[in-house]
């Protein structure tokens, strides 16, 4: 057997490491010396006693909370730092919004501990909500989820920390709050079709972001069934635009999708607190008949099959357990088709196609598996503990990885 040559990664990337705490500092301080310009900026240049159309406004860049701004500063800013318009208003505006809404987060920039792209998403995501709202989710992501363990930001994929801005956004979002520029666009609402001579029609809209989120959530729950239960191969772009189709055949309603229990012995379904039940009892309860029934799918079962190929419901059951991410660590690809069911003991070697011996991973990262000298073991449903080519440990559990060893 060949010697291997270990090599303690830590201390080769060293200075790596050091370079990329000193960059974030760097940003931090970026942000700071751009707000106090802009403050300085603003005090110094008084503003007109009444606003023409046309003129230099002020603009709480930073969102509420955050001081007014004269509109024309970021093409300043821009020209000076060599920046278009856009990068130098999101620029100003991430800074202000971390100096006045978010310090707790700019703290971590400023220690180090946290990257500046995901500080600058939460500024960017949260520009529109109330400062008392901003100041929560400032707290909640820079404080740990338990004792001992980093910041909840720091643990966030792109993706995870969308999620969880997200979340806010919805529960924040106050009526009472919504501002006359959230009135006229929704009063320019509009739906267009443009039939074409190919056969098909090109849709162009403008929707509240609430429907639109429910739409997409539709479209994509419905295209994720057609791909997972229905085995549908074809584009994520051409189920979603199927799954339009469907909501059009039964007007104003989505697919239910019920979980119920299946006897066996006696071929009945039942369903938690209802007992035995059919499916046109089903459907009348619902109030519809898009019902489709599927057996529950219990997260912590060991289902099992003696092929290589996982079936659906094995498929089904890790997306539900990883939360719909590829199961390598901080991997940020997230979805519901293009995922490989990987066998964690290869088959050829005995492994099974089991709940305990499979999980998804990503093309890139598959192949990081199967051709990279890292070893996977799975330690509990939605849950891989990883050791790299170097002894670095990591366990990436429903989509969160934690370090547990360098
Ligand atoms: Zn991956």
């Amino acid at each position: 057997m060949a010697a291997e040559v270990w090599f303690d990664t830590r201390e080769e990337l060293a200075d790596a490491l050091d370079l990329g705490v000193t960059i974030r500092r760097a940003e931090a301080e970026r942000m700071r010396t751009i707000a106090a310009w802009a403050a300085a900026r603003t005090t110094s240049q008084r503003g007109p006693a009444r606003v023409l159309p046309g003129q230099d406004r002020r603009v709480p860049f930073g969102g509420p909370g955050s001081p007014d701004i004269p509109e024309f500063l970021p093409a300043e800013l821009g020209a000076t730092l060599g920046l278009s318009a856009f990068a130098a208003q999101k620029l100003l505006s991430d800074a202000l919004s971390l100096v006045h809404r978010l310090p707790d987060l700019l703290t971590l920039l400023e220690q180090g501990e946290v990257e500046a792209w995901k500080v600058r998403m939460v500024a960017a995501a949260t520009r529109e909500l109330p400062a008392t709202v901003a100041g929560v989710i400032d707290c909640q992501l820079a404080a740990p989820a338990r004792r001992g363990a980093p910041p909840r930001i720091v643990r966030l994929t792109r993706s995870t920390l969308q999620d969880v801005i997200d979340h806010h956004l919805l529960a924040h979002t106050d009526p009472a709050q919504t501002t006359d520029a959230h009135h006229e666009a929704r009063a320019r609402r509009y739906v267009a079709f443009k039939p074409g001579l190919d056969g098909t029609t090109d849709i162009a809209g403008t929707l509240s972001n609430e429907d639109a989120h429910r739409l997409e959530q539709a479209l994509d729950d419905t295209a994720s069934e057609m791909a997972d239960v229905e085995g549908d191969t074809r584009s994520r772009g051409v189920r979603r635009a199927e799954a339009l189709g469907r909501l059009v055949v039964h007007p104003g309603l989505a697919q239910t999708v019920l979980y119920l229990h299946f006897d066996r012995l006696s071929g009945t379904w039942s369903a938690d607190d209802i007992g035995t039940i059919r499916v046109d009892e089903a459907e009348s309860i619902v109030g519809h008949g898009t019902v489709t029934i599927k057996p529950v799918i219990d997260l912590a079962a060991e289902i099992s099959t003696t092929g290589y190929v996982a079936p659906p419901r094995l498929r089904e059951q890790l997306r539900l357990n990883q939360r719909n991410l590829c199961a390598f660590p901080h991997c940020d690809r997230h979805g519901t088709i293009g995922f490989d069911v990987d066998h964690v003991d290869p088959y050829d070697s005995g492994g099974t196609t089991t709940s305990s011996n499979t999980h998804l991973l990503c093309r890139y990262h598959h192949r990081v598996k199967t051709h990279g000298r890292w070893r996977a073991t799975k330690t509990a449903p939605g849950t891989t503990v990883w050791t790299s080519p170097t002894g670095q440990v990591f366990e990436v559990a429903h989509g969160l990885t934690t370090r547990l060893r360098t």
